[in-house]
């Protein structure tokens, strides 16, 4: 019997956006994924001393981006340990925990092109079977030297496929911030709550 495939999204999720939520989406489709867990980072390593909305506010929000989707779970797999949070230890938690599962970890291609500076990226790499990867508008991602740096990667990397999204969190923090008009980068239920509870006005 095929071995079940899970796919791991790890993020910020501040807030979570359509553009997580597409690429989750297209991943599953294409990747062939059984279930899809997101990971929730509390405090993660590339985003010391930025300003990132409280973990009640975050998970609330994951919950209310996946609650409709049966495919997609909330791991607290990196809330329940303390940091700091490195990708490489939340999958070889993962890989105990799910030992007869094929592991894909989920990115953008910003991600991508930063991978070879994660820390212990090889032992990364090495624990998992494969990346879903989905472009992201202005990444530069020059594969051959990618493939370089990480030979594991070759034959690990697969492109998810999708529109280019010109959507990110930090966009959508400041258009919030700054009062224009950010609705309909979000779920109506995310933009409920971030409204109601004026998240990210300053
Ligand atoms: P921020 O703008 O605050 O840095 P973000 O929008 O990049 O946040 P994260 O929670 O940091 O969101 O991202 C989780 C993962 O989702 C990352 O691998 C990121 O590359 C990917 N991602 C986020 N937005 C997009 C998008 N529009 N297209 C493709 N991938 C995306």
């Amino acid at each position: 019997m095929a071995k079940k495939r899970l796919g791991i999204f790890g993020g910020t999720f501040d807030p979570p956006h359509v553009g997580h939520l597409i690429l989750a989406a297209e991943a599953r489709d294409q990747l062939g994924l059984d279930c899809t867990i997101w990971v929730l980072t509390p405090n993660p390593p590339h985003k010391q001393g930025k300003e990132i909305s409280s973990i009640e506010d975050r998970l609330a929000m994951v919950e209310l981006a996946i609650q409709d989707d049966e495919d997609f779970s909330l791991s607290y797999v990196d809330i329940d340990r303390p940091g700091p949070h490195y990708s490489v230890d939340t999958v070889s938690i993962l890989k105990q925990q799910y030992p007869d599962q094929e592991l894909f970890y989920l990115m953008g291609g910003d991600s991508l092109q930063d991978l070879p500076h994660w820390y212990r990226v090889s032992e990364f790499l090495n624990i998992l079977d494969g990346i879903g990867a989905m472009r992201r508008p202005g990444d530069e991602i020059d594969q051959t030297a990618l493939f370089n740096q990480l030979p594991q990667l070759e034959d690990k990397l697969n492109f998810v496929t999708a529109p280019l999204l010109e959507i990110s969190a930090e966009q959508i923090r400041r258009r919030a911030s700054t009062g224009h008009a950010y609705r309909y980068y979000l779920l109506p239920r995310i933009y409920r709550y971030i409204s109601e509870k004026m998240i990210y006005q300053s």
